[in-house]
């Protein structure tokens, strides 16, 4: 334990993780480092990301007992933390609040930003906005067609989106023209990258500002149920709101902890995005972990139905979490997650967005493997009202 702390300051969890940029980048890197960790015991700057979490985000996030779910079921308890309800409908802007007051420490008045189905863009413009900030949103032109409703948020909220048109125009691409963008404007940008991946030390630094979903979470359960959880439940994109909600319940060795990939139209077709499930061992921007590849190293094409999700790699922690046993991950399949969409929707009044409802979506293999005393929590990671053009493809 001593030495994996020792090694995560350094930006290794086992042998993931690394710093594998362009030299030109180093110096951000190393001065990000340096800010990020004495903010970190900075007092004032605790109160000023709290300050914010509380009057501005809306935090604590309620943990929520989903009594009509539970009794569908008939096994464990079933409870939801909320982060739907955060301002601006996901937990992205846990992470875009904390790096832009970084930003702003760093000296550095323009932000970059890559975004999938379009939440990260919309809470790094929301926290630009906030703290005056210029802002440029990288998004796939595919992206850019299927998430209209947030590229328009963006727009209001005073950012620049650009189209990122190469390959398959998603977020591999959007974070590759955003990295593109920091090598060339590195002195004056700050690249606010959304997820808990990428080179040391935004894995670390995202899982740092996401952390207050577990913090409250088990705070919130120990008082509100006397007890922890059984199973914690989280969807993964690049995995910033499960390493989020893992990271306080890593030490308790008897809560299982399971992560929800995107299993898109099965693990068996070419069409998913289970990088730990279905991965091999690469280095894509900027960190080495499991890869959605061919046996040459030639990352894939990947589907999911939901564009949070859309990714061919993995935060580094996951894979390590997953190599020691101590986190699960199973892909759920488009289908799977619709059939969680429309669940949660019917019994608790809860339209979850796409990438949550994957996990919502697990619910079906899991419920019956477990007892009546049993705990179920699940990260309900945002809310689902950027995902209706989509919705009413498949279900209208
Ligand atoms: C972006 C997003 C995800 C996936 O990203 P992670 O970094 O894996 O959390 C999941 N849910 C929602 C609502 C998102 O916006």
């Amino acid at each position: 334990m001593q030495t994996d702390k020792r090694n995560e300051r350094k930006g290794r969890f086992g042998k993931y993780g690394g710093q594998y940029v362009p030299e030109t980048l180093m110096p951000a890197l190393s001065q990000l480092e340096e800010v990020f960790e004495q903010s970190l015991l900075e007092e004032e700057f605790q109160k000023e990301l709290n300050d914010l979490y509380q009057n501005y985000i809306g935090r604590p996030t309620p943990l929520y007992f989903a009594k009509r779910l539970t009794e569908y079921f008939g096994k464990a308890k079933i409870l939801l933390k909320r982060e739907d309800l955060n301002h601006t409908g996901a937990h992205k802007i846990n992470n875009a609040i904390g790096q832009a007051l970084l930003a702003k420490r760093l000296g550095k008045q323009r932000i970059i930003a890559e975004t999938g189905a379009g939440q990260h863009g919309v809470a790094t413009a929301t926290a630009c906005a906030l703290l005056g900030l210029e802002c440029t949103v990288f998004m796939g032109a595919k992206d850019i067609e299927r998430q209209q409703p947030n590229v328009f948020r963006m727009k209001m909220l005073g950012a620049k989106v650009h189209s990122a048109t190469n390959g398959e125009q998603t977020l591999k691409e959007a974070t590759s023209e955003a990295i593109r963008d920091w090598v060339t404007n590195v002195t004056t940008t700050h690249y606010i990258l959304g997820t808990a991946s990428g080179p040391h030390p935004y894995p670390l630094m995202v899982r740092e500002f996401q952390s207050i979903i577990g913090k409250e979470a088990k705070e919130q359960c120990l008082k509100q149920f006397k007890a922890l959880p059984d199973y914690v439940l989280a969807c993964i994109g690049g995995g910033s709101n499960a390493i989020g909600i893992f990271h306080e319940f890593k030490n308790d060795a008897s809560i299982e902890l399971i992560g929800l990939e995107a299993g898109g139209k099965g693990v068996n077709t070419k069409e998913h995005a289970s990088s730990i499930s279905k991965g091999k061992l690469g280095i894509l921007h900027g960190t080495m972990s499991y890869l959605v590849q061919d046996d040459f190293g030639k990352i894939n094409e990947v589907h999911s139905i939901s564009a949070g999700m859309d990714y061919p790699g993995v935060g580094p922690e996951h894979s390590y979490l997953k190599d020691i046993g101590r986190a699960q991950y199973y892909p759920v399949t488009d289908k799977q997650a619709l059939e969680g969409f429309k669940l949660l929707a019917n019994k608790e009044g809860i339209l979850a967005a796409l990438e949550s409802s994957h996990a919502i979506g697990y619910l079906f293999e899991l419920m019956p493997k477990t007892q009546k005393d049993e705990t179920v929590m699940i990260n309900l990671s945002g809310r689902g009202d950027k995902d209706i053009p989509i919705l009413k493809e498949h279900l209208g």
